[in-house]
């Protein structure tokens, strides 16, 4: 009788032992979870913290391209860009509405043109990034910058010219960074192969200390792509169909840009 009491009890001691054993083990358990939680979300502010602003720039469409680099003969169009990342830069936007005459606002000129040319270059193999897809203002800085971040191996930014003193000044202008070889270069080819199509009026390119322009690491073109001040360039910029067909020589032209720079002419 005694024995088998004792032997009871020693049970009951070993049943309460291993308790305790468990709860202590549960509790060590959940407070390393705990301390991981809270360590994860310090380092998540911390990380936060220290981002600056430099990917908070709204809504950035980002399209992957076919990566194909075959010639086309459906599309008859040199397929040469997998990938490649252009950045398309459509000027202006929110309050800033750029030159306007009536009521054709050239921040939604250029945002037509750039989503136009957003799908041109993507049907040439391109990956696009556009620095607005909306009415929303962007400061030059942020433009350069997304590009820059992107490692862009081309950055366009398109505008529309106003000129007060002459109605008769007409066209589309390429401007590049004032004093950079490769700039005048790509400008040149730029120039060349939208007025070899034939769809506007183009004048001779320009060396200019835009900001978007000194600021980017990557060949850059500013394109004012015709003046809201000369009544048939106004006439044409209005068009859907014309900004389509712009869109088109544009990327033809960025296009040829790669092009020639395979080829090493440049
Ligand atoms: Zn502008």
């Amino acid at each position: 009788m005694n024995a088998a009491m004792g032997a009871q009890r020693k049970r009951e001691r070993k049943k309460r032992i291993l308790l305790a054993y468990a709860a202590r083990f549960t509790a060590v358990c959940v407070c390393s979870a705990v301390m991981i939680l809270i360590a994860c979300g310090f380092l998540y502010i911390l990380d936060h913290l220290f981002q600056n602003d430099s990917v908070v720039y709204g809504e950035v469409v980002n399209t992957s391209a076919a990566g194909n680099t075959d010639y086309t003969e459906e599309t008859n169009k040199l397929n040469i860009a997998g990938g490649r990342t252009v950045v398309i830069d459509a000027g202006h936007g929110g309050d800033d509405e750029g030159t306007a005459y009536d009521g054709v606002k050239e921040k939604e000129v250029v945002l037509d043109i750039a989503l136009a040319l957003k799908e041109e270059l993507e049907e040439r193999g391109f990956s696009v990034l556009l620095t607005r897809t909306d009415d929303t203002l962007y400061s030059l800085l942020e433009r350069a910058e997304i590009a820059n971040q992107a490692k862009a191996d081309l950055f366009l930014s398109i505008h529309v010219d106003y000129y007060e003193d002459d109605a008769a000044i007409n066209g589309l202008t390429c401007h590049y960074m004032q004093g950079s070889a490769e700039g005048t270069q790509l400008a040149s080819v730029m120039e060349e192969t939208i007025r070899a199509l034939g769809v506007t009026d183009v004048r001779e390119s320009i060396g200019s200390d835009f900001s978007v322009l000194r600021n980017t690491e990557m060949p850059a073109l500013l394109i004012e792509t015709g003046f809201l001040s000369n009544g048939g360039d106004r006439e044409k910029l209005s068009q859907r169909e014309y900004r389509r067909e712009l869109a088109k020589a544009i990327a033809d032209g960025a296009a040829e840009i790669f092009n020639e720079a395979d080829n090493q002419r440049f």
